[in-house]
Parts: structure tokens; sequence; C-alpha cells
């Protein structure tokens, strides 16, 4: 299917790995030209570098901390008229209610959700002037089933996911939608840091629990971020401009619920 994207401009954030980086690639392998950004240089330059060589689409690299006003102004600057916004960040760490403090809240609060918000609101009504227009945050499986060591998530991604809904039919009329994608367990270097935290304190082997997970779960694997991105691609696409304010789950079946 030709999503129709040729020409496109997308701003990609936490994209150097992982998630981010696979919704980059895929939007680049329809030929949109993508900024993308992380805090680590090395990293996110090799991925810009394999963009442009597999793609042979532009790949501009910001370093920069998307949960902070300066990081956020140099992804703008570097691409102030985006058509696509994927916005993502780094997932708080698990732990118990209990040892959380305001800081820790405020601070997952501005990764996952009010860095979202502010890029939106720097973004959003450009889009509605040109006619079209493309954000979609990369959230979690846990704004629909919450996983009780993940509090900070739980709560932060929830609050972006109310505040998407009410502003999601602002924009449709003018073919701008704002959609967020659920992942379940993903192969990717998050997904292998928490299980190798949980490996430690059990004291077992990394590749033990992590073969435990994936036999736990229905689809007896993790999701490979390629299938992630290409989700994001459609959702970004021409095709998807009736597709607004919704909650994708991406989790191989992970979710038990009939709804
Ligand atoms: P990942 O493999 O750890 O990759 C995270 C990427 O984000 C890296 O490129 C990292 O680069 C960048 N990043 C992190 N914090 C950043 C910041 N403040 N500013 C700019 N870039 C930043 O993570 P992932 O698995 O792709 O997960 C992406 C998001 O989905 C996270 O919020 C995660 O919690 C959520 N999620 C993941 C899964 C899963 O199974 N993988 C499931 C549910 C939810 P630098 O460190 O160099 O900045």
């Amino acid at each position: 299917m030709d999503l129709g994207l040729d020409g496109k401009t997308a701003i990609v954030s936490a994209a150097s790995r992982g998630l981010g980086r696979a919704c980059a690639r895929s939007l680049a392998a329809n030929g949109v030209t993508v900024v993308i950004a992380a805090r680590t240089p090395g990293p996110l330059q090799e991925t810009a570098g394999e963009i442009r060589a597999d793609f042979g689409v532009e790949a501009i690299a910001v370093v920069a901390d998307v949960t902070t006003p300066e990081g956020r102004a140099a992804l703008l600057e570097a691409c102030p008229r985006p058509d696509i916004l994927v916005n993502n960040a780094g997932g708080p760490p698990p732990g118990d209610f209990r040892d959380w403090s305001r800081e820790d809240w405020i601070k997952a609060l501005d990764a996952n959700m009010l860095s979202a918000i502010e890029m939106i609101r720097a973004t959003l009504d450009g889009m509605i002037e040109r006619r079209f227009g493309r954000v979609v945050n990369i959230t979690s499986s846990a704004v629909k089933a919450p996983i009780a060591a993940l509090g900070l998530s739980n709560g932060a991604r929830a609050g972006l996911t109310g505040f998407v809904a009410g502003l999601a039919r602002q924009g449709v009329r003018h073919n701008v939608t704002v959609n967020n994608l659920l992942p379940g367990p993903f192969d990717t270097e998050r997904l292998r840091g928490t299980a190798r935290a949980a490996a430690a304190r059990a004291g077992r082997e990394l590749e033990e629990v992590l073969e435990e997970r994936r036999q736990a779960h229905p689809s007896g694997r993790f999701g490979r971020p390629e299938e992630f991105g290409e989700a994001c691609a459609f959702l970004c696409s021409g095709q998807a401009g009736y597709i607004t304010g919704q909650n994708l789950l991406i989790d191989g079946g992970g979710y038990p619920g009939t709804l």
C-alpha cells in the first residue's frame, strides 16, 4: 500500500533505538524526512546514518533531552513545521509508590505526559493550517492494564491519554489526527533492562527470565520493534485520516479483555 507520505517531514523523539527508532525507520521507508532525537550522540548519529543509507531520505539527528524546554526547542528549530509528530521518551523506573517523592512524580510527568503535550502545542496549529497532520504518542499497554510496579508510568501516561481524548476531535476536520500507540512487551533495550534487573534480584540468568516471560505470553514471543514501526507509519498515512483519538494496543494478545 502506498501510504501517501512521500515528501512529508516527521519529528520522532527518543529514536536512537527501540520503538522510536523503528517508527523513524518505517516512516523513512515511505519517503518521509525524519528528524530524530536522543540524548546520547553516538547511537543517534548511527541510526540517522543507517536511515539515510537504507532508505535514501534525509535523516537529521538532534541531540536533545525531550523532557527539557531546551531539548524541545532544539528539535523544533531543526523542524519547525512537521507534518508528523511521534512523541516518545524513556519510561520511568519501577518501584513502590511509598518511595516516590514529588520530584519523582514531576520527572515522570515531564517525560511521559508534559513533553508530549508541549510538542503538540508547538506544532498542531501549523498542521491544521496546512490541512495535514498526524500525531502519534507512544504510551504503554499499562494505560489499559496497569502494572503495579510501574505506578509512575501508569499515572503519567493516563494523564496524557485523557488529554489526547479531548484534543483529538479538534483537528480531525482539518485532516489532523492524534492517536496513541500502546506497546505490550517489545524486544528492546528497555525490556531487557527491566528483565536484567528482575534476574539480578532473583539470582537468575537473564535468558531464563526472558524465556519465562515469552512463554507466559499468549503469542509465545516478544514483539519486534519493526512491527510497531509499521503500525505507526499506517497511523501517519493519508489513508488514516478518519482514525483519531484512538488507543491502539499492540501487544500480541497480552491484554485479556473483550474490548
Ligand atoms: P529503549 O529501547 O530504552 O529506547 C529508548 C530511546 O529513547 C533511546 O533512543 C533513548 O536514547 C531515548 N530517550 C530516552 N529518554 C530520552 C529523553 N529524555 N530525551 C530524548 N531521548 C530519550 O525504550 P523502548 O523500549 O523503545 O521504549 C520506548 C517507550 O515505550 C518508553 O517510554 C517505554 O517505557 C515504553 N514502553 C516500552 C515497552 C517495551 O516492551 N519495549 C512496553 C511498554 C511501554 P538516549 O538514552 O540516548 O536518550
